[in-house]
């Protein structure tokens, strides 16, 4: 679904290449998580995913589609496979939450009876329902964020990019919302996600690629934000148990023992 082959990102006015030669491929179907410090190149990843930007080089392809070549008219077509969610909601104030769905919709230019149709059933599986008729400042945080989630959806993509999308949210509220992302997921769609949220990542496991200054540093099936769970030390010959429960418990970051590193290159 996603194929970064030799992806280099180097921004003007600033020497330091925010991307250094990513290779990675998420199948269709998976999920995973983009993780790293800010600052690591995760929403430039997205960026370019959404291809509001190029790569200085190496190429990019999505869902068949090689990026680094489309025509500047084949990007809303690109677009319009891919569902994208952000940390700030970014809903249309003015209308209700059916409309904001409705609105994706309107604007690919679909009929009456499809926006009558798709509209409460995306509502439902986000389980918005009941609050079609409000508009986003009579909402929490986690309804906003399922009404861009719907808007996401609505238009059925293959693919959904979500950035930072707990990033304004309470730790239970964050739960929630990811764990629709997870169902989203299992119904078909594969799903990216950046976030640098350590406790959603421990608590629901998916692939985890870790970025650091632009290039992966761990990618890891079922990972986690901290030093691999006990039974996985053990296994590698990793102490006594309390000093694996210590080492577990130890700060997300630093946490990641030498073996689920991938070495950097040299400069
Ligand atoms: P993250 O999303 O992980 O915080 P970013 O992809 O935003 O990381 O940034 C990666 C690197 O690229 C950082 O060093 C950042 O300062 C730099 N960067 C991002 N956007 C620009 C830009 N438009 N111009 C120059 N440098 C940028």
């Amino acid at each position: 679904m996603i194929r970064f082959e030799k992806v280099v990102k180097t921004y003007a006015r600033n020497p330091r290449p925010a991307l250094d030669g990513i290779d990675v491929e998420i199948p269709a179907g998976q999920f995973a998580y983009l993780v790293g410090a800010s600052g690591s190149g995760k929403s430039t990843v997205i960026r370019l995913l959404l291809r509001e930007d190029r790569p200085t080089s190496g190429r990019i392809v999505v869902a068949g589609r090689d990026l680094t070549r489309i025509k500047r008219r084949e990007v809303p077509r690109l677009r319009r496979d891919l569902g994208v969610v952000f940390q700030d909601f970014r809903l249309l104030p003015d209308k209700t939450v059916a409309e904001n769905v409705a609105y994706v919709l309107h604007v690919l230019g679909a009929g009456r009876d499809t926006v009558r149709e798709q509209v409460p059933a995306t509502l439902e599986v986000v389980g918005l329902s009941s609050l079609a008729r409000r508009f986003p400042h009579e909402l929490s945080g986690g309804e906003q964020q399922r009404v861009a989630i719907a808007r996401a959806l609505v238009k059925k993509p293959r693919l959904l990019l979500a950035d930072e999308p707990t990033g304004n949210l309470d730790p239970g509220t964050s739960l929630e919302i990811v764990r629709l992302l997870s169902q989203i997921n299992e119904a078909g769609t594969t799903v990216l996600m950046a976030t640098h949220d350590d406790s959603i990542v421990n608590e629901i496991r998916r692939r985890v690629i870790e970025l650091s200054n632009g290039r992966i540093v761990r990618d890891e099936q079922d990972g986690a934000y901290e030093a691999p769970r006990p039974e996985v030390a053990e296994r590698a010959g990793g102490g006594s148990g309390a000093a694996v429960a210590a080492a577990s418990g130890a700060a997300a970051w630093q946490g990641h023992p030498p073996t689920t590193r991938v070495p950097a290159a040299a400069p």
